[in-house]
């Protein structure tokens, strides 16, 4: 990391107004310093030595196991296969099984499990692109839409079918973004001839907006969070232009599990008639259940006029295997601007509702299941497990002199620590097995509690490992390994694009064999 203290220790020493202006034109900045040959040369070397050492913690297979970087003459035997891959994931299971790890894994019982995967092998072949072959596959996405715009407020909206509530079945939440702001795209460019399209969104709402903004050419207005973590209304009013075509809130976001104020924003998109995107990929399948459970749920869904469209993910809480997700729409012609259809291709009459063509029918099978297998009952008892559990570890965080929570979430809990670098405490979690999500802009720390976590002793152990990792930073203050710097630095580096660098050659690494 030394290029990285070496340039912002630069930048730190220089007159404060200068850097001001710099870091105002923060990319002519980063083209400056990187056109200097020696200083490329120097990033590339630099790079070089973090990627060798990240590589080794990457591939812990490189030795241990047989690797293919073309394809083998002979097959290999399925038992051989087999074995090689049952030990992979035996090695791998540990961590998340037992509850050490945030979010990633949600519902993870075995019995769970093996029924998912039966589901699966039973739909291997199956692909909703051919609904002459497999009306079952459509059939399963068509009520796994239906059964989530339910739970989400449909049902009260009154019976007309311009207003009646429709979506479609993704890959993830990712994809459920995505089309959902493709959407509003090419709904405003047809209906309000908008061509410089904008969509207003909080600094804390997914990256996958960042990602929409960046794929679709939509200008991202960021708008600030305010008072408990939370999207600042105020702020979002006054960004709303003649060139606006959504507004986005997060029920809750993925930082600090904290629920947009929905209603008021809403509201506002309501009456200046853009659209209203509520990300609930991570709530959708926790709020409505949470709220049944009497716990404080400000109204997030379709029950508010303004909100033209939802993504709740089904492989979060909605305990599916991973690989899908639900994009809702407020009626069917908002839905239209979703769909993809070409009428001369000499492949014949095409059409996808989705980014993809064919698609793995077996996931929507797994979906069906697991939500018809849940049932509103399994959803109620499994929301009730998790916030309780949450609401232990809350209280020993809020209890504990050293540590501080982001605000008041129900079960995403973001803390930092204003007596101590939380990036350490982080680093010393990591080393007693725990894997918790390092956050930046503030700094702060994040578990996301799944029904993993709801076994018995786990949320003791967690407290406990986290007690411990204090009192070692704490006599401990000189220690400087491990990943604390980085993250310290990743988020106050004023050259971003040397970190961006960072992240691609990860990617490159992650692609070895
Ligand atoms: C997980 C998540 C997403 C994106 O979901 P993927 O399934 O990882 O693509 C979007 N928004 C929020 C709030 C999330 O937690």
């Amino acid at each position: 990391m030394d290029i990285i203290s070496l340039v912002t220790e630069r930048l730190q020493s220089m007159n404060p107004s200068v850097l001001k202006f710099l870091e105002k034109h923060l990319t002519v900045v980063d083209k400056y310093i990187r056109n200097v040959p020696f200083v490329e040369k120097y990033l590339e070397q630099e790079y070089d030595g973090i990627m060798d050492d990240l590589e080794s913690m990457l591939k812990p297979y490189k030795e241990s196991s047989m690797s293919f970087s073309a394809l083998p003459v002979m097959g290999k035997s399925h038992d051989d296969i087999l074995s090689e891959m049952a030990s992979m994931a035996e090695k791998e299971s540990g961590k998340w099984s037992d509850g050490h790890v945030s979010g990633a894994v949600y519902h993870g019982d075995a019995d769970h499990i093996d029924f998912l995967n039966r589901v699966y092998a039973m739909n291997s072949q199956s692909n909703p692109l051919h609904s002459d072959i497999w009306p079952s596959a459509n059939k399963f996405e068509a009520e796994i839409v239906s059964m989530t715009a339910n739970m989400l407020g449909a049902g009260t909206i009154a019976c007309n079918p311009d207003n009646q509530i429709c979506g479609t079945v993704t890959s993830g939440g990712t994809e459920s973004i995505l089309l959902a702001m493709k959407t509003y795209r090419d709904r405003a460019r047809i209906e309000k001839g908008i061509t410089q399209p904008e969509m207003i969104v909080p600094i804390t709402a997914h990256a996958a907006f960042d990602k929409a903004a960046q794929y679709f050419n939509i200008k991202k207005v960021t708008i600030p969070i305010g008072e408990g973590y939370a999207a600042d209304v105020t702020k979002a009013k006054k960004a709303v232009t003649k060139n606006t075509i959504v507004m986005v809130g997060s029920a809750p976001s993925f930082p600090h599990g904290i629920i947009d104020p929905i209603e008021a924003l809403s509201e506002i998109a309501r009456k200046r008639k853009i659209g209203f995107h509520t990300d609930a990929c991570l709530g959708g399948f926790i709020l409505p259940w949470a709220e049944k459970l009497g716990y404080p749920v400000s109204h997030f869904d379709f029950r508010l006029p303004g909100v033209t469209s939802m993504s709740a993910d089904t492989h979060k809480y909605g305990y599916a295997a991973k690989g899908t997700s639900v994009v809702l729409y407020r009626g069917p012609s908002l839905r239209h601007y979703q769909y993809y259809t070409i009428t001369d291709w000499p492949g014949g009459l095409y059409f996808s509702p989705t980014f993809a063509g064919s698609r793995p029918g077996a996931l929507s099978a797994a979906c069906w299941a697991a939500l018809i297998s849940m049932g509103e009952k399994g959803y109620l008892d499994a929301t009730q497990k998790i916030l309780e559990t949450a609401d232990w570890i809350k209280a020993k965080i809020q209890d504990h002199p050293d540590l501080t929570m982001m605000g008041n979430p129900l079960w995403v809990l973001g803390f930092t620590s204003k007596t101590l670098d939380i990036y350490r405490i982080m680093d010393q979690m990591t080393q007693k097995g725990w894997g918790l999500n390092g956050l930046h802009k503030p700094s702060c720390i994040h578990l996301c509690v799944t029904l993993r976590h709801t076994q018995s002793g786990v949320a003791q152990t967690f407290i406990d490992d986290l007690t411990d990792a204090i009192e070692h930073v704490r006599s401990n203050p000189k220690e400087t390994n491990g990943m604390a710097p980085v993250y310290g630095l990743a988020a106050t580096l004023p050259v971003r694009s040397i970190v961006g660098d960072m992240l691609k050659k990860y990617m490159d690494v992650l692609y070895k064999v």
